[in-house]
């Protein structure tokens, strides 16, 4: 059986008191033992406070995105090799809001992807359809053509252990959320692109569901087949509500 994963987003959000308290609160509100591994993704400046506060815990921390180069004259951006310097086990890329508002391409997302597993993060690549797209039923076409901008790239050996999250736009930060049978028919799509061409990967593989999760829908969408738990934005940001999705997840 998979291990089920609830990633917080905490986009833009935060300062060093609020993030203390939330993580501490984090920490002490997680059961013991469970099926589910947990961590959130914090702004680039919090990195080292996360590390400092989570180390000793069973919560991962990571990036919200990272440069797809090494190093070099790339002002105001991070590196995977820097973001590894600061124990980051994951990094979110292709987050809908950087494809839509910084211009990401795929093949930058790609590229993105490469750096992460360079450094031994794990990327969490987000996949999803516009509201628009979806409506003119072209859902699995957008989001099969996402995933293969990467697995081209990148190679299907590289989503070995790895994390996709399936965010339809329209339901991120909106209250929309998608409907369980809507989020696993795509789940099962995604996951049915990877064994075409790796079995043995594809049934490794966590996928997770972004968009409007909450308390109070999380235990219906994770009780599907392919759905492994959830990558949250909002909800991360409220400790109770957080450690109730966390919860659902391990059930
Ligand atoms: C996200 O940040 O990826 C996200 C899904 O946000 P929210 O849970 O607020 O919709």
């Amino acid at each position: 059986m998979r291990q089920k994963l609830v990633v917080g987003n905490w986009k833009m959000h935060g300062c060093s008191a609020d993030n203390r308290r939330l993580l501490q609160a984090l920490v002490s509100g997680l059961p013991a033992a469970g099926n589910t591994a947990v961590a959130v993704c914090v702004p680039f400046p919090y990195l080292a406070q996360a590390q400092s506060l989570l180390a000793a815990t069973p919560v991962s921390w990571g990036a919200q995105s990272l440069s797809e180069h090494a190093q070099g004259a790339y002002t105001g951006e991070v590196s995977a090799a820097m973001l590894a310097d600061f124990g980051c086990r994951y990094a979110i890329v292709g987050h809908s809001e950087r494809r839509a508002m910084y211009g990401e391409t795929d093949a930058q997302v790609a590229a993105k992807f490469v750096a992460a597993k360079v450094a031994g993060i794990t990327p969490i690549l987000c996949v999803g359809e516009t509201l628009a797209q979806r409506e003119s039923d072209e859902t699995l076409a957008v989001v099969t053509a996402q995933l293969d901008a990467v697995l081209d790239v990148a190679g299907v050996a590289a989503f070995a252990g790895g994390v996709v999250a399936y965010e339809p736009v329209w339901a991120i930060g909106t209250g929309l959320t998608a409907t369980p049978a809507q989020a696993q028919a795509v789940h099962a799509a995604i996951r049915a692109r990877i064994a075409a061409r790796d079995t043995a990967v594809a049934a490794g593989l966590q996928i997770l569901y972004g968009g409007s999760v909450k308390a109070q829908n999380a235990g219906e969408i994770f009780a599907q087949a392919d759905i492994d738990g959830g990558l949250v934005g909002g909800a991360s940001l409220v400790v109770d509500e957080f450690l109730a999705i966390c919860q659902a997840a391990n059930r």
